[in-house]
């Protein structure tokens, strides 16, 4: 389990995240939801490690310096190059990196689960391919393999289906799904409200603080969501 205790972060003295306290449930599709700059992304920066805070956070009762291994991490897709000259197996490789080090050579048992990886998320076929040959979907796709080889427990997504065509997003969805069944927990930044209650176990509504966070049928109210959106949001449809 992650928790945060009072967990604040600050850029150059601006608040972006404000005394964060929460217990994440294990074995869920967790999305986190919030309005531009609530601090979706610092938040997920912050239980990596990647980013200085305030505050406690532990991973399974142990520090996060001690439990890199255990999470792994899609960032947002637009900080990624996808001109890079390397092939698929290569990148899915790159999740290896903290296992055998970056300048060792990679071992047959290696390469076994890089395919193992590939063929998870449907795109065994593709190896030998260079990144910058793949559809949007396919490119998110290696994402998610480059972060199976590592067998982490815990896995990040910073809004995975920006970009991509619904059929991919379904895809998508399906292999988070088999992830979860198979015991791993699974955090997704998400922005299309529409499909919160159809993606999602459990919510964090965030704005800088935590607006609410549980099982996604009790929070996904108009309530959190008028709080968290600040009147900004359009109710179509279904939400309670
Ligand atoms: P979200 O992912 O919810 O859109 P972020 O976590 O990216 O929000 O950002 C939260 C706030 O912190 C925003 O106001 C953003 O401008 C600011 N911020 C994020 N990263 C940095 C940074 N590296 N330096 C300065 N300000 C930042
Ligand atoms: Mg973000």
């Amino acid at each position: 389990m992650i928790i945060c205790q009072n967990v604040s972060v600050a850029y150059q003295q601006q608040l972006a995240l404000k005394n964060i306290n929460l217990r994440l449930e294990d074995h869920a599709i967790t999305g986190i939801i919030g309005p531009n700059g609530a601090g979706k992304s610092t938040l997920i920066k912050a239980i990596l490690g990647i980013i200085s805070f305030a505050g406690n956070i532990t991973i399974d009762g142990k520090p996060i310096k001690e439990q890199r291994q255990q999470v792994a991490y899609v960032e947002q897709k637009s900080n990624l190059d996808f001109t890079f000259p390397i092939t698929v197996a290569e990148f899915v490789s790159l999740g290896l990196y903290r296992e055998v080090g970056i300048l060792r050579r990679l071992t047959k048992k290696n390469w076994q689960q890089v395919a193992a990886a590939l063929e998870q998320v449907g795109l065994a076929a593709l190896g030998s391919r260079q990144i910058s040959e793949l559809s949007g979907g396919q490119f998110q796709r290696i994402l998610i393999a480059r972060c199976l080889v590592q067998e982490a427990q815990y896995i990040f997504l910073d809004e995975p289906f920006v970009g991509i065509d619904a059929v991919s997003e379904e895809i998508i969805f399906e292999i988070l799904r088999e992830l979860q069944q198979a015991g791993k927990t699974i955090f997704v930044v998400h922005h299309d409200l529409a499909k919160v209650q159809n993606y999602f176990d459990q919510l964090l509504i965030l704005d800088k603080e935590v607006i609410a966070y549980g099982e996604t049928a009790t929070v996904f109210n108009k309530n959190y969501l008028g709080q968290a959106f600040n009147g900004q949001l359009y109710f179509g449809g279904d939400v309670a």
